[in-house]
């Protein structure tokens, strides 16, 4: 187990947790629970202000949503809860304790009851290459930049006619929600993009969809895998299944059929990880690394700890076979289920999924609602209310509305947010070539 550590000459401050409840983690699954409280009230411990509203990244990547319409500030949000902004580094179960660094110093916060909710990390694998050359789509900063990448790549194949090939072949690897919707998205805002690059007229962009297993979207069930199957290639994206990248160079990557294309641009999201704080924690965990919980999402064996999301494996009475995957639609559902826990009312999780959806660029999705088979612009219109729907705030909820009927008037805006990208070449640049 991660033991806080012996007092260092500053003792370090102590804090009680609001009504005895400490969530850690803000995100879907922790906010979502902190805000279902109400006025009981919780203290939420994450690193930033407001929750991430995942399944818009890769619009936001496209340029249809405006970055800042894709987070939630917390403390509106939860209004009853008080934040923390730091990140929990240990767990002293017998003291009732975790220890969280924030940019004051370290402070431990006491519980009464713990609610883990720490998510996931993007699952990188020890391929040659991998981490210092793919872009990874797990936060906001990851979206701005894989559009501000695209953007590029788009001037550069105009400059440098010669190296076109490189340029305009866009791999993404895994073929889960994140990859399929983020590569049919960035695609749009390319198609958008295209006409003001004229010289580029008479090239086609190289899309590739690359996946170890043998179908796409193989994590949800029914039968949306083949339909985006089809449309995509429908759409010519070349996609190859029970495919793996072998290895990733600066300007190419080679991928397990022996095939190798020259790239520039590799997008990883081939799954995620339980976060890697839970594998310190002392707390009963599954093959996958996630903790183990019962059908009232209490920590086995504990009965001061719950937790739910993408880092624990949650048994779920509507699904007995399998524990649930890891989608903001079943750790929402966890989050309804345990602030009801935390107030006395036990009862088993119990979700049964009533649709899915994903939406593949302008007017186009694939859904399945109770059953019934969804394509081309109803599917598309019926996923984006469902997320317009589930966004905890009014105003956040019309801003993307309104967002997404602009750009469906004027296409995907495509400027690139450089100020990103300005901020760390100004740091590592010397000051005397910055003028140049
Ligand atoms: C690009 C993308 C698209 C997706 N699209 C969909 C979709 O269309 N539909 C769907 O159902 N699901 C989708 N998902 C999956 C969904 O986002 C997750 O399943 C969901 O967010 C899980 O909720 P969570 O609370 O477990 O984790 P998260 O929402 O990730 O929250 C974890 C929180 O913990 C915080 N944290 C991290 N470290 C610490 C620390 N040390 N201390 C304290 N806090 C910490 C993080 O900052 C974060 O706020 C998508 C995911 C991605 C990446």
């Amino acid at each position: 187990m991660a033991q806080v550590k012996p007092a260092s000459r500053t003792p370090i401050p102590t804090r009680k947790a609001r009504n005895g409840t400490l969530i850690i983690g803000g995100g879907f699954g922790g906010a979502h629970v902190a805000r279902l409280l109400g006025k009981a009230g919780a203290t939420i411990v994450n690193p930033d202000a407001s929750m991430l509203y995942t399944p818009l990244l890769p619009e936001v990547a496209a340029g249809a949503i405006e970055p800042r319409h894709a987070v939630v500030p917390l403390r509106k949000m939860c209004p009853h809860a008080q934040l923390i902004r730091g990140r929990a580094v240990a767990l002293d179960e017998a003291a009732h304790r975790v220890r969280v660094e924030t940019d004051l110093g370290p402070v431990d916060v006491e519980y009464d009851r713990l609610v883990i909710a720490l998510g996931s990390t993007a699952r990188m694998l020890p391929i040659p290459g991998l981490a210092e050359h793919a872009i990874t789509f797990k936060s906001l900063g990851d979206a701005i930049r894989l559009r501000n990448h695209v953007q590029r790549r788009l001037d550069l194949a105009e400059a440098d006619p010669a190296n076109v090939a490189r340029y305009l072949t866009f791999v993404f690897v895994g073929a889960g929600y994140a990859g399929v919707e983020a590569l049919a998205e960035v695609r749009q805002l390319v198609r958008d993009t295209w006409r003001h690059n004229p010289d580029l007229l008479d090239t086609t962009p190289h899309w590739v969809m690359v996946d170890g297993g043998p179908k796409i979207l193989a994590a949800v069930p029914g039968r949306l895998g083949d339909d985006a199957t089809r449309r995509l290639t429908r759409d010519g994206v070349d996609i190859r299944l029970s495919t793996r990248v072998q290895s990733v160079e600066a300007g190419a990557v080679t991928l397990s059929d022996g095939t190798s294309l020259e790239t520039e641009t590799v997008v990883w999201t081939a799954g995620v990880t339980a976060h890697p704080l839970v594998a310190r924690l002392g707390l009963p965990l599954d093959g996958q690394g996630r903790i183990v919980v019962g059908p009232q999402l209490q920590v086995d064996g504990r009965t001061d700890i719950w937790a739910i999301g993408d880092c624990a494996a949650v048994p779920n009475q509507a699904t007995p076979d399998r524990s649930d995957p890891p989608t903001c639609q079943h750790a929402l559902r966890q989050a309804r289920r345990l602030a009801k826990v935390l107030a006395g009312k036990e009862k088993p999780y119990r979700y049964r999924s009533l649709g899915q959806g994903a939406t593949l660029g302008r007017m186009k999705g694939i859904a399945y609602v109770s059953g019934v088979p969804l394509r081309g612009p109803l599917a598309s219109m019926v996923v984006r209310w469902y997320h317009v729907s589930q966004v905890p705030q009014l105003s956040r909820a019309v801003r993307i509305f309104a967002d997404g009927l602009f750009s469906l008037v004027f296409g995907r805006d495509c400027v690139e947010l450089t100020i990103s990208d300005y901020v760390p070449e100004a740091r590592w640049r010397p000051v005397e070539q910055q003028a140049a």
